[in-house]
């Protein structure tokens, strides 16, 4: 439920309304806008009941919101009008998604080697991106395929952070290998085979730091969202709650051309519902290099926040996902494109 308040309402009115929720064992949040206040609901497993806000003085009126997110659903975020939240990542204005900022985020699927990360983070730097990605601990469909380098892949990329300036974006794996991922970490990747990894959404949730959270491969865009609450209501009015940033990955169809589906509905339907950023990784949403481009440029236009996208340096060589990493200098051609098409679409590319 949200509670809209009186233009004039006063804080000792705002305050009863808070007390008044807490009373009932819910949780308020209260939302500043430009000329009123919205108080939200939150802790409720079911309605409310009969109205014990209404007749409360300075309370406007109710609002109902049934769905089992709020804190990441647009209509509960009145104090957002007209804009959308912006995620930024460290103290670089420019390192950022959302609200007209399209932020990328380019490398390997995997961290190798030194030689590699190094020359993947000064490929994606040349560009101007500002976040290196790179899987340190990589959950495989096979055991028997490259698990990545573990901590010692952390450590490259930390080197790559200290040598280029670039925030790092990496998997997290399991609730265990967690705190370690957090002390090298920008930005926690959930994968898509995490979305709904209850138990793990929370304990990212609770590090504080932001989070990239894909879409399971099977999973629809109302449970993007509720995984997304999970996140935020493990942080609620915390700093840090709205550093979430969506990702459309590509979900499984009955093609077996691409390796997975596009969705690029997806989009504009997430934008409409959630305040939060949604972004792109045409990597592994069609799985064929040479087509990543296309998709990339197709979701810029359909109103992306950003694009997730893998570059290697040696493709042919690549540990994971080779078929579907872009060389350096398919990268650069892809940036320069989209630069183009960004303002046209009112966006901006740091
Ligand atoms: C990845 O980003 O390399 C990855 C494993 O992605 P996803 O979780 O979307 O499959
Ligand atoms: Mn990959």
């Amino acid at each position: 439920m949200l509670i809209l308040m009186e233009n004039q309402a006063t804080e000792a009115q705002i305050q009863a309304v808070c007390q008044r929720i807490e009373a009932l064992g819910f949780n308020p949040h209260v939302m500043p806008g430009a000329t009123s206040t919205a108080v939200g609901v939150t802790g409720n497993t079911g309605p409310i009941g009969e109205d014990p806000f209404t007749a409360m003085p300075g309370v406007a009126r109710l609002i109902t919101v049934t769905r089992g997110f709020k804190l990441v659903s647009r209509e509960f975020r009145s104090d957002l009008v007209g804009r959308d939240t912006r995620v930024q990542v460290g103290p670089d204005p420019d390192a950022a998604f959302g609200n007209g900022t399209f932020g990328l985020i380019a490398g390997p699927c995997s961290v190798e080697s030194q030689e590699q990360i190094l020359a993947a983070a000064h490929a994606v730097k040349r560009t101007g991106a500002r976040f290196l990605r790179g899987g340190a601990f990589k959950p495989r469909t096979s055991p028997y395929a490259f698990q990545g380098l573990k901590e010692d892949g952390l450590k490259l990329l930390a080197e790559a952070r200290d040598a280029t300036g670039l925030r790092i974006v990496t998997e997290v794996k399991d609730t265990e290998t967690l705190p370690m991922l957090a002390d090298y970490a920008d930005v926690l990747q959930v994968g898509a085979r995490n979305m709904q990894n209850f138990s793990l959404l929370e304990a990212v949730g609770a590090t504080g730091k932001p989070v990239l959270l894909k879409r399971g491969m099977s999973a629809t865009i109302t449970e993007l969202l509720h995984a997304a609450e999970y996140i935020a209501s493990s942080r609620r009015d915390q700093p840090g709650q709205d550093d979430i940033i969506l990702c459309e990955r590509g979900i499984r169809t009955f093609e077996t051309i691409t390796r997975n589906t596009f969705d690029i509905n997806a989009i504009p339907v997430l934008k409409r519902m959630t305040h939060l950023p949604v972004i792109a990784d045409p990597s592994h949403g069609i799985g064929i290099a040479s087509d990543v481009p296309a998709i990339a440029l197709a979701a810029l236009a359909a109103g992306a926040d950003g694009a997730i996208i893998e570059v290697h340096p040696d493709p042919a060589r690549a540990l994971s996902d080779g078929a579907q990493s872009l060389s350096p200098e398919a990268f650069d051609a892809l940036v320069a494109k989209l630069r183009q098409l960004a303002p046209i679409v009112d966006k901006n590319i740091p």
